[in-house]
């Protein structure tokens, strides 16, 4: 440790040296030869005479603050560079008891090196005696920069998971730099195509420090279209690689060179928002820029962090573009980026909601397509799609910002008028329907024809619910199609239900009677289909898929008869013999020797909402010897969102008593990431229609590794269901997915085919 007594030169007498210290004179004298352990270890040393609030930095000191070596008579002269907040933390510190041991922090802003952390310590000494506080300073600016590093990679999870908005997140990055390094304003480019289709960088996003002083530079900027390659923003994403602007005053390829001189702005340092894929491709989202009102030079660090910045950056605009696009895959129909049926609904309930609370009316069209089949049996699918997206345009253009239109499925289309309007207007509207049904469709040089049946209901007239609009559209459409086609009909109490819809009642009422019936004739069967690692070496699950065995001989899939059985109490029972027979067989399985075998079975809503449930399977799980983590119950995602009061406080008490819970067929619902993140799952199912699209389709390559970096970051284990190539296992081997399910490795078989099937362990 430094000790100040040891020093003897006398040095001369310099103005303001009169009522020093003869210890501190001394001092001062030696302090013009450079210090070799100041010069090898990078730090400072400084004196404070508390009486007369003299302060003498030494060589290296004074290097780090940025002042000159020597003698200061204040507190301002000596920190001159320290940044406006951190002075009165230095003071306050310094005030404390002389005899404590003082340690502190601060940033100062150096001219050339730029937003610098130092640490201040005080260090005991003889001089104390005197009333000479010494101690050393220290760059800390490396450790803090780490630190930094750190956080952003932090701060970037929360972004993923958290419920921020792309532009949200990235002013926050923006933000985090400046305050952090010290620069005075901040903003993120984009990269997008413009109409003419030429790609050009925007200002999306920008943090300004200084209360709008900078207003006509951040003008400039959001007013600025950059194409690739031009100035520094065009040349940093280009290159991809880091530039700085040391002196802008005299850089005329800065493009908005005249309000930065107008604003003060002396340099600036930008960076690409890029980072390269596990498969190799660069991907560059955009490129962020700083600015300084000083005349920053070159900082050796900066390129290393910016680096980590712009890939984190990069990352997070990846993973909310994907996510927006899963949201907006859930609501749009593929076919004629219509709204889909689901949302659809989802509109229509909203608007039931408002219409209520304003005490309004609205209208619904629906809308089916007359002779449409005869046109895909004839000319192919392609110029079905080709009709149903026209008629998807037209009927766009005939509501423009009146309505809403959506697309039901196959050749049924729904309008739902959320604008106040009266019957005149609805019926005028429906007969442009039926008019832009009638212009003919071109497909290459052939003219198609079709023409449109609609009906309508109207809002409280004709229902109250959604369900209860629809089904009275419907019924109106059944009556126009009557009625010889080409025709609207208002819905009216005698409509009556016309005779299809009174057969498809009468259908699910005898199908629902033949499944009371199938129950004591025992005619339902389970057939499993493992799980396996992606390897393919270890079989971890099987999936319990139920089957109907008519007396005819026929066999019936779940899809057909569960919907039907869900209307009634009868799903209870069907669930139970599910749960009690998958569970018998995998006590016979886990004795043929696969003891750690687990079997997952499908839960439907009604099952799922009993509070008795948890305590019903542990009765029928320890009647067969089970343990509780043998069993993973499947919910579909949207079951779950449907209902979260209910269905949460269940799936926490199942957790509890040891089950294993997995959301199926995800990505399809509307789960919130923020809710997914508190949801008490263990396991999620990749939607088999992404997996179809692997590795060919670019969206369904970025949905499915998104819902893998999901699972990754929220500690869940990752299924993908409906696996049918080695293609699509050697894309989910590559990005990470654990569990394979599909027919690559096995088609759902019965029980005593899937034994015979697995190699027996011993
Ligand atoms: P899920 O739970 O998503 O089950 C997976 C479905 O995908 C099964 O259809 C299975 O046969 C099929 N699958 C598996 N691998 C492939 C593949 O590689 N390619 C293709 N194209 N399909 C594959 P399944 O057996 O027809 O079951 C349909 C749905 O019925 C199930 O979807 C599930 O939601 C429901 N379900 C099945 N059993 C039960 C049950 O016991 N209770 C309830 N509530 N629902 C059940
Ligand atoms: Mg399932
Ligand atoms: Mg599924």
């Amino acid at each position: 440790m430094y000790d100040c007594s040891t020093l003897s030169i006398v040095p001369p007498c310099l103005p303001g040296e009169t009522t020093l210290k003869p210890a501190l004179k001394l001092l001062l004298s030696r302090l013009s030869q450079p210090d070799d352990a100041e010069q090898a270890a990078s730090f400072g040393r400084w004196w404070f005479d508390m009486q007369s609030k003299q302060w003498i930095v030494s060589m290296g000191a004074a290097e780090l603050l940025d002042v000159d070596m020597g003698l200061h008579h204040s507190l301002a002269s000596t920190f001159a560079q320290v940044i406006h907040d951190d002075v009165a933390l230095l003071t306050s510190a310094l005030a404390t008891d002389p005899t404590l041991p003082i340690k502190c922090e601060f940033r100062i802003i150096n001219e050339t090196a730029g937003l610098r952390w130092l640490r201040l310590i005080s260090v005991p000494q003889q001089l104390l005696k005197q009333g000479v506080l010494a101690g050393v300073l220290v760059d800390i600016t490396a450790t803090k920069h780490a630190a930094l590093r750190e956080r952003f990679s932090f701060e970037s999870t929360q972004f993923l998971v958290g419920s921020y908005s792309l532009g949200e997140a990235i002013t926050k990055v923006i933000r985090l730099v400046c305050e952090t390094l010290g620069w005075e304003w901040g903003a993120y480019w984009s990269l997008e195509q413009e109409q003419m289709g030429a790609n050009k960088l925007i200002c999306r996003y920008y943090w300004d420090s200084t209360n709008d002083k900078l207003a006509p530079f951040t003008q400039n900027s959001l007013t600025t279209h950059i194409p690739t390659g031009a100035g520094l923003v065009g040349s940093v994403w280009s290159t991809a690689r880091p530039n700085w602007v040391e002196d802008m005053v005299n850089d005329h390829s800065f493009l908005r060179r005249k309000s930065a001189l107008a604003c003060g702005l002396k340099s600036g340092y930008a960076f690409p928002v890029s980072y390269v894929t596990a498969d190799g491709r660069r991907h560059s989202p955009g490129v962020m820029e700083f600015f300084s009102c000083l005349s920053r030079q070159k900082e050796a660090q900066l390129p290393n962090l910016s680096a980590t910045i712009g890939t984190l950056v990069a990352q997070t605009v990846q993973r909310l573009e994907q996510q927006a696009h899963i949201r907006q895959l859930a609501q749009i129909d593929d076919l004629t980026s219509l709204t889909n049926r689901n949302h659809f609904h989802q509109l229509l309930d909203a608007a039931c909601l408002n219409a209520s609370v304003s005490n309004t009316n609205f209208g619904v069209l629906f809308v089916d397509l007359d002779r449409f089949k005869p046109i895909n049996d004839a000319f192919g699918h392609e110029a079905g799609n080709v009709v149903l997206r026209e008629f998807a345009q037209r009927l766009r253009k005939i509501t423009a910002d009146n309505g809403e239109v959506g697309r039901l499925g196959g050749d049924e289309f729904a309008i739902l008028m959320t604008k106040k309007v009266s019957i005149a207007q609805l019926k005028v509207l429906a007969e442009r329907v039926l008019q832009a049904a009638n212009q003919p469709f071109s497909f290459g040089d052939r003219e198609l024809s079709v023409s449109a049946s609609v009906g309508i209901s109207v809002f409280p007239e004709h229902g109250w619910t959604s369900a209860e609009l629809m089904r009275t559209a419907d019924a109106a459409m059944y009556r126009s199609k009557k009625n010889g086609r080409n025709a609207l009909s208002f819905f009216s109490d005698d409509n009556g239900e016309n005779q299809e819809k009174q057969s498809s009642l009468v259908k699910q009422l005898t199908m629902e009677t033949e499944l009371h019936r199938a129950l004591v004739n025992n005619e339902f069967f389970l057939e499993y289909q493992p799980v396996f690692d992606s390897a393919g070496t270890r079989m971890v699950a099987i999936e319990a898929l139920i089957r109907w065995r008519r007396a005819n001989g026929d066999i019936v899939l779940p899809d057909i008869f569960i919907p039907i059985a869900e209307q009634s109490r009868l799903i209870m029972q069907i669930g139970r013999w599910v749960v009690k027979q998958a569970c018998k067989d995998l006590a016979l399985l886990q004795q043929a020797g696969f003891d750690d075998l687990q079997v997952n079975i499908n839960m439907a809503v009604p099952e799922f909402v009993s509070p008795s449930l948890p305590e019903e399977l542990m009765v029928i799980i320890e009647a067969c010897g089970l343990a509780s983590h043998h069993l993973c119950l499947e919910l579909t995602e949207g079951l779950v969102m449907k209902q979260p009061e209910k269905v949460i406080p269940v799936m926490r008490t199942l957790r509890q008593y040891g089950f294993k819970i997995s959301l199926d067929d995800f990505g399809m619902g509307h789960s919130s990431l923020s809710r997914l993140k508190t949801l008490p799952i263990s396991s999620l199912k990749i939607d088999r229609s992404f997996t179809k699209g692997l590795p060919e389709d670019r969206g369904d390559c970025a949905i499915v590794r998104t819902i893998l970096d999901l699972g990754r970051h929220m500690h869940f284990t990752v299924v993908a269901e409906g696996v049918e190539t080695d293609a699509q296992l050697v894309f989910l081997r590559q990005f990470g997915c654990t569990l394979i399910q599909g027919f690559v490795i096995s088609r759902p078989k019965p029980l005593q085919e899937l034994l015979a099937y697995l190699p027996l362990k011993t």
